[in-house]
């Protein structure tokens, strides 16, 4: 890719993401334990440091922490789950705020913010994800921009340099769940300060990058399907005082041993997601071809709706591919039902391949009834693909 992405995202303020994942978050005082052990203690003996965990934390949610904010660039809390980190962003709105959201997004967060407008709590509006012009005007209105890019499932991928760059109401925040794309594709706090700097010469307010990024730990920087975890990072030293306070006072705190996972699986995030989304890529290509498939959707894909977005805003494409199966959702179910290497599973982001028909998800019913999302894991790239093969093959 170009030179430019090359300087945005191959090296944070620590040298070279690779080996910040591997070395970050480590105690080097001799004797230490190489690996921040997991410390499963609800209190501690009162006197110095560490009184009670809810408040205080564990050594392994501080591991976590600094690993993924060295990667984000900025202060990061960890949470029991995505979804707990996120509910604390939306925690931080007063009543009557307007919400600015995707029209396609994770599902517990569409079903967040539409249970807090029937709650009264804010009005909400859907924005298509690529409607740039739409996400710039709310910028100015809204005083919650929440962006997902690439988009799940559908994978459009948002403008976010220029949306990023937008000015925005006083007080506003501006958040991107970070999940599909990983730190190491993309960067959200450190979007649109190219456009920004322009922006500053039309006298417009500087504004640089997203105010808040957030990674469900659970999918990609676990990468095991064997815990539940969420980080959100922030640049602003306020709003990270009132996640870590939101965290405390709701509970909604890592497990220590979760968070040991957590660091286990970052240590090796570089090396997993560089097979899988050059695997990814090659299962795209083949897949957008075969005869049983009507439509192939993954970033990388020249024919995919906002491939240049992609090609200018993230280093990889990521490992998650939506394709149709042609036919009915008989037809999708089949496939999936006669897959042998590839789990059918939900979830995403881990070392195996998991796929699953997406419309049967509540709240997910607008998609189209054949839509597969497969998410791309570890295995050789052609023991994926003879099983995609023989599976859609088959026929219902
Ligand atoms: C899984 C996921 C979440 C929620 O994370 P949990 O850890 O399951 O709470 C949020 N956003 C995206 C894009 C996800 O894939």
């Amino acid at each position: 890719m170009t030179s430019m992405n090359k300087t945005r995202h191959d090296t944070n303020d620590h040298g070279s993401v690779e080996s910040w994942l591997v070395s970050a978050g480590r105690d080097r005082r001799p004797g230490s334990p190489l690996n921040v052990p997991p410390i499963p203690a609800s209190n501690f003996v009162l006197g110095e440091g560490r009184a009670y965990s809810r408040d205080d934390g564990t050594p392994s949610w501080e591991a976590l922490e600094e690993i993924v904010g060295g990667l984000e660039g900025g202060s990061s809390v960890a949470f029991a789950s995505g979804m707990a980190g996120i509910a604390a962003i939306f925690d931080q709105l007063s009543a009557g705020s307007v919400v600015a959201l995707p029209d396609d997004c994770y599902q517990g967060v569409a079903g967040l913010a539409q249970a807090g407008q029937r709650r009264g709590r804010w009005t909400l509006h859907r924005v298509a994800v690529a409607d740039t012009a739409r996400w710039v005007e709310l910028c100015g209105v809204a005083d919650l921009i929440w962006l997902e890019s690439p988009s799940n499932p559908l994978l459009t991928v948002g403008d976010l340099d220029t949306i990023c760059a937008a000015p925005r109401k006083r007080g506003a925040i501006l958040g991107v769940d970070n999940t599909f794309a990983t730190p190491l594709n993309q960067r959200p706090l450190t979007l649109g300060a190219d456009v920004s700097v322009q922006s500053v010469t039309n006298q417009r307010p500087l504004t640089l990058g997203a105010d808040v990024s957030v990674q469900s730990v659970t999918k990609f920087i676990g990468g095991h399907s064997d815990l539940l975890g969420g980080v959100v990072t922030v640049r602003d030293a306020n709003l990270l005082a009132m996640l870590r306070q939101s965290r405390e006072l709701t509970g909604a705190t890592p497990g220590a041993l979760e968070t040991f996972l957590a660091v286990r699986g970052a240590r090796t995030l570089a090396l997993r997601l560089e097979r899988a989304q050059h695997s990814a890529m090659t299962l795209a290509e083949r897949l957008a071809r075969h005869p049983n498939v009507a439509l192939t959707r993954y970033p990388g894909l020249a024919s995919h709706s906002t491939h240049e977005a992609a090609r200018r805003q993230l280093k990889g494409f990521g490992t998650i591919i939506s394709f149709d199966v042609r036919g009915d959702s008989a037809a999708a179910d089949s496939v999936c039902g006669g897959l042998r290497l590839i789990q059918h599973a939900t979830s995403l982001g881990a070392v195996e391949s998991t796929i699953e028909r997406r419309a049967i998800i509540p709240g997910q019913e607008h998609l189209p009834p054949t839509l597969l999302r497969l998410s791309v894991g570890i295995e050789a790239v052609e023991d994926l693909w003879a099983d995609l093969d023989q599976a859609l093959r088959l026929g219902p």
